[in-house]
């Protein structure tokens, strides 16, 4: 007897596995090239060869055929900023006066719910076109931006985390809380959202430069009451940024040893950039097993500098890549892979196309500690999933002419790529798009 199945999607099915040899290692993947994925009240039923599993499609079950398309885990965008759909591609500085001269003028206009509620549904659209099914995103300092968006990522059921960016110095007042309210804002928002649904909370300080010490404690302890919800920040992206830490934090002997201290390190943690860690920072990092964000678009935008991917996943530090919109310059994960593969070029390092869509997919999912709901083709896991034609485009079509494997494949979409080559998104089954 056929089981009643909500969906069934059909084509060509790429997925990755937790391989012991990292994404070279031919046990990373698995690749039908006629797959199909049986979806049940949002979840993954089955998933594999069509020969074996077309029996146990129902009658009259809906069957969405891609044919030569490539079905696989929807991306994961472990780092952007919901209130700069507005501030990306904002001209000419580096970053502190890129947040003075642009952010900070945008994230004020967050205190009307209704600014926040056209930009969170405009915000979600955009991540389904480019195929992305779950981010970690930077809220404002207003409550009323957490409550928009989490509402909004609830009704599509699209799993999605985020937090209020808490700031109580250097920064404009109408940004700043003082101390106790952000604290308080924020576990008020973990208390109605964190596990509503498919949402999370991410206990965010926007970096150390706009906290006092009293605020970044409070917010270790808060992280320490909520032992699920996440933490991100950023850290060690720029080196004036640096300069600043060191004035404002004289006794502590590097910018991460400033976030361990008020205990916001951790396998939750998920810190920004990590372009100029010193060998102690990364020894930090490596020690709480924290999340060291990649976010290539951004950091060539803002002419950060280079993330050292070699030098990090070497020393075993947990790495997540992510596009860091709006100082990130494309929604497109696809894009951001291309940007990571040039900075890692200009270091001498390579990044093999199967490891950089394990990265977008199983990898980002790991990193947030979500491998076995996410990121992952695998019964039991939600079903989201991006559908990606890499002829989508005249010139990707053309160059596909002459490719010979799935390798090839891959490295078109990621380097030609973008939301053209977005043929479906799949929100918990459901088609985004
Ligand atoms: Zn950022």
């Amino acid at each position: 007897m056929a089981e009643p199945h909500s969906r069934a999607i059909r084509g060509r099915l790429l997925t990755f596995l937790r391989a012991p040899n990292g994404a070279n290692d031919p046990r990373s993947y698995r690749f039908f090239d006629d797959g199909v994925v049986l979806v049940k009240d949002g979840r993954i039923d089955a998933a594999g060869p069509a020969a074996e599993l077309t029996a146990r499609i129902a009658p009259g079950t809906a069957i969405d055929h891609h044919g030569g398309a490539l079905i696989m885990p929807g991306f994961i965008d472990p780092h952007i900023h919901f209130p700069q759909t507005q501030v990306i591609a904002s001209y000419g500085a580096q970053l502190l006066e890129w947040l003075e001269k642009y952010t900070f003028v945008e994230e004020q206009k967050f205190a009307d719910p209704a600014h926040s509620a056209r930009n969170a549904e405009f915000f979600l659209d955009e991540l389904a076109r480019n195929g992305t099914t779950t981010a970690v995103a930077y809220c404002t300092a207003h409550p009323v931006s957490a409550e928009a968006f989490f509402a909004a990522a609830h009704r599509r059921n699209a799993g999605m985390i985020a937090g209020i960016s808490v700031m109580n110095r250097n920064a404009p007042s109408g940004l700043l809380a003082p101390g106790k309210t952000a604290i308080a804002d924020s576990r008020d928002l973990i208390n109605r959202w964190h596990g509503t649904g498919r949402q999370r909370y991410a206990v965010t300080p926007r970096f150390a430069i706009t906290s006092t010490e009293e605020q970044l404690s409070a917010l270790g302890a808060l992280l320490k009451d909520f032992p699920g919800v996440l933490m991100q920040t950023h850290l060690d992206e720029n080196l004036n940024e640096i300069a600043a830490i060191k004035r404002l934090f004289p006794d502590d002997p590097s910018y991460t040893a400033v976030y361990r201290r008020f205990g916001l390190l951790g396998p939750r943690s998920l810190l920004g950039h990590c372009i100029y860690l010193e060998d102690s920072e990364v020894a930090l990092l490596l020690d709480t097993q924290s999340v060291a964000v990649f976010c290539p678009t951004a950091n060539l935008f803002i002419g950060s500098g280079l993330f050292n991917y070699g030098r990090l996943k070497s020393a075993g530090v947990r790495i997540a890549l992510a596009t860091d919109v709006g100082g990130g310059t494309s929604y497109s994960m696809l894009r951001t892979a291309a940007e990571a593969y040039k900075v890692m070029q200009l270091q001498g390092q390579n990044f093999p196309a199967l490891a950089a869509f394990d990265l977008m997919t199983r990898g980002n999912a790991a990193a947030l500690g979500l491998e076995d709901e996410i990121g992952t083709v695998k019964p039991g896991a939600f079903a989201d999933l991006v559908v990606l034609d890499a002829c989508a485009t005249p010139a990707m079509a053309h160059r596909m002419e002459v490719a010979s494997t799935l390798e090839e494949e891959l490295f078109v979409l990621m380097t030609l790529g973008d939301d053209r080559a977005v043929r479906q998104t799949y929100i918990a089954g459901r088609p985004a798009l």
